[in-house]
């Protein structure tokens, strides 16, 4: 492949050390909801590192449902005292000070047909998650249908999960849908604390009072891009993504991985000869809405997306086994949208090459921000390690995050656009 005279300034070698520190940077910001403080840091950041490469920085603007979180907690009143740590269900109505308070029963996994058995009228619904679910309209909305004034949710994992009310449909007008007759708070709560109340509550009556702290509103977030100008056919691009915003977690792995993956390529595709333009773009808000930023970039840029050639989309790439080229992801709305079978073919490809291990996987429950492209017409596909157990946990920290992944990972996109930008 063709290579530039080497300059000091980009370099040809990734580098794994490098790309770690820009995961630490990035986790430290705290969460990075679309929105928030760690949201604007995250942009400042990208900013900071695309130019020091040397390349343009562009921003979409666009506005974002915001969520903060000050305090959530379960105050255990009956038959012992106990305050119990949980985290608010984004976009949970909040409380008053004094909270709601009620009796406690358990609802299974919340389905309709969970409540035949019990009485939830004016109580507390606590509920089992299920596997590989991330999103709760349905089972809050039969919580709330039933009677009870809020939801606790009780994860498999000994760390809380970070739920969303949101109805986890493609459909972007049906992401939000309201809870009837009335919302009613929602936390999460940890697998541990979960089996504790439970037990509680076999031997007889458990009251508990449930505070949430929360804000809801509209905030301004940013798609970050950098291009680096091809050559020949400087109108036509290859997009390599990577979201930026979190789902109220630190996000090393999600996304901070596919962050370092872009602030590396930055530094080095500038060596190298392209024929079509490069464009790497730190995606906001991926977490909301099915990929509200990826959303918005399609709509922005309606006109010029006949102009993508390949987008490439790097989302948690560094905890757990396999990597994955994923083929197809399944909405409940929508059903299967597919990734490019030649971008695919090429990713798989020069891992091989390079003697990395990549093999072709599917998404069980959704798309990332490579769905938005798939439905628009653009060819797209989605580098992704499935099996990270710390998934939009406060456990997505830098400690979990294996450097070399990224470096291969860097490796193996670089290649691929390479070759994707011969004309
Ligand atoms: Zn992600």
């Amino acid at each position: 492949m063709p290579l530039k005279e080497k300059t000091e300034k980009a370099g040809t070698e990734f580098d794994a050390k490098r790309a770690f520190e820009h995961v630490k940077n990035l986790a430290s910001f705290g969460s990075r909801l679309a929105g928030t403080e760690g949201d604007t840091k995250s942009i400042k950041y990208m900013s900071e590192q695309f130019a020091k490469a040397g390349l343009k920085v562009e921003y979409d603007v666009f506005n974002a449902p915001s969520f903060i979180e000050k305090e959530a907690k379960v105050l255990l009143s009956y038959p012992s005292k106990k305050e119990i740590k949980v985290r608010a269900m984004l976009y949970s109505v909040q409380t008053s000070r004094e909270g709601v308070k009620g009796e406690l029963v358990y609802a299974n996994l919340c389905r309709k047909e969970d409540f035949a058995k019990i009485n939830a009228k004016g109580k507390i619904v606590m509920f089992s998650r299920t596997r590989d679910k991330d999103a709760f309209w349905e089972e809050v909305t039969n919580a709330a249908k039933n009677g009870a004034k809020g939801v606790i949710m009780v994860d498999y994992n000994p760390w809380i999960f970070t739920a969303t009310m949101e109805s986890g449909y493609f459909n972007i007008q049906k992401r939000f849908l309201s809870v009837e007759p009335n919302p009613i708070p929602a936390v999460t709560m940890t697998s541990n604390d979960g089996q504790f109340l439970l037990e509680q509550s076999t031997k007889g009556k458990v009251e508990a009072t449930l505070i949430v702290d929360v804000k809801n509103e509209e905030k301004e977030t940013k798609n970050v891009r950098a291009t680096i100008e091809g050559e020949k056919k400087a109108d036509e691009k290859i997009l390599v993504i990577a979201h930026r915003d979190t789902a109220n977690t630190p996000g090393a792995n999600d996304n901070a991985s596919g962050l370092a993956t872009l602030i590396e390529l930055a530094r080095i595709l500038p060596n190298y000869h392209l024929d079509r333009s490069v464009e790497l773009m730190a995606v906001g808000a991926e977490e909301e809405l099915g990929s509200l930023g990826s959303y918005n970039y399609c709509k922005m840029h309606k006109n010029e997306l006949e102009k993508i050639r390949a987008v490439i989309n790097v989302d948690m790439v560094a905890v757990g086994s396999k990597l994955k080229v994923i083929t197809e992801g399944l909405w409940p709305d929508k059903g299967k949208l597919e990734t490019s079978k030649e971008i695919n073919k090429l990713l798989v490809e020069e891992a091989d090459k390079l003697g990395y291990f990549a093999e072709y996987g599917i998404c069980s429950f959704a798309t990332s921000d490579e769905g938005r492209f798939i439905d628009a017409g653009v060819p797209a596909s989605w580098l992704w390690k499935p099996d990270d157990p710390y998934y939009h946990s406060m456990e997505d920290t830098p400690d979990k995050v294996n450097p070399n992944d990224i470096k291969a990972v860097c490796e193996i996109v670089k290649n691929t656009v390479i070759k994707l930008a011969k004309a």
